[in-house]
């Protein structure tokens, strides 16, 4: 596996493959890779010759107060785990490299970034669309692999990409879970065995979602008090959101349908703040297998 760290060796890397025919895929990622990462790297490989990994901890993307100089880090153990998963790029561009002096210039996706994640983390997406944008252009990526995990980045790239025309396939990936329900996440980390209990919240959020909506529960207020409670009896958690949107476009919904997510954002011991989101009707079982 290649250690590509200037932009130009980047591209200069990427016309080659290209000029040989080769497909490339990228995973963009920031880094202390768990196995939800290298599920995307192995999946990438699947639909592509060559997988190139970006490892940017994305500066423009965090805000004022967010956890960017504490952002979890091990160079020499995510390399060994790329390789390993696959990949043929290690891409680790410095933040000088990809904001030069002089750089001026903002992806913005409208509408869908203003609520949920966009709401809380203002700025977060323009962020995230200028980065991605500026890695599909460096490696000259033929497909992309992101995590439903951070659901309404997925829809943003999906959006930037339909938008501006761009050539490039976008491939999502269900979320890697703990055994017990956690969504993997590099923030687990921050948690202590205390507080490692209190982010079983959200997981256990969305079974109960399920599980109302199964019984008849379809009235996303209703289902949205319920879990507001649900969530404030685990200790030190704080709700930043609690979603109950249409799949594609991110817009509230009244009632559940099967087009509806509920996406989750809670603050643990005031510190960690961390994602979830699945479907609320579970899809019905395939004809001819039994439950
Ligand atoms: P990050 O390093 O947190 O920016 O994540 C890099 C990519 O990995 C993003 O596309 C995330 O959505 C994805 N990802 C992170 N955690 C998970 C997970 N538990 N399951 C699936 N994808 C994930």
């Amino acid at each position: 596996m290649k250690i590509i760290s200037s932009p130009a060796g980047m591209t200069g890397w990427a016309a080659k493959q290209a000029g040989a025919g080769k497909r490339i895929g990228l995973v963009p990622t920031m880094g202390f890779f768990h196995e939800g990462h290298l599920s995307l790297m192995r999946l990438a490989g699947r639909h592509a010759d060559r997988v190139v990994v970006s490892l940017f901890v994305n500066p423009v993307q965090f805000g004022p107060g967010e956890d960017l100089a504490a952002y979890p880090h091990d160079f020499d153990r995510d390399r060994e785990l790329a390789e390993k998963a696959g990949a043929a790029v290690l891409f680790v561009p410095d933040a000088e490299s990809m904001y030069p002096g002089g750089f001026q210039t903002t992806v913005r996706v409208g509408r869908l970034t203003r609520h949920l994640c966009g709401a809380s983390r203002p700025g977060h997406f323009d962020g995230v669309a200028t980065v991605v944008c500026k890695l599909f252009h460096l490696t000259a990526a033929d497909c992309a692999v992101f995590g439903e995990k951070d659901f309404q980045q997925l829809a943003v790239i999906r959006r930037m990409v339909a938008d501006l025309n761009m050539a490039i396939e976008i491939i999502g990936h269900p979320i890697v879970r703990e055994a017990d329900g956690l969504a993997l996440s590099s923030r687990n980390t921050y948690l202590d065995e205390r507080f490692r209990a209190s982010a079983l919240c959200l997981s256990r959020s969305l079974a109960l979602a399920q599980k109302s909506a199964a019984g008849g529960i379809l009235e996303t207020r209703e289902l949205a008090g319920r879990i507001r409670d649900f969530i404030l009896a685990f200790p030190g958690t704080e709700i930043d959101y609690i979603g109950f949107v249409h799949s594609r476009s991110l817009e509230p919904v009244a009632i559940v349908d099967a087009d509806t997510r509920l996406v989750l954002a809670v603050k643990i011991n005031d510190r960690v703040r961390l994602i979830d989101n699945g479907p609320v009707l579970q899809p019905a079982a395939a004809p001819g297998t039994t439950a």
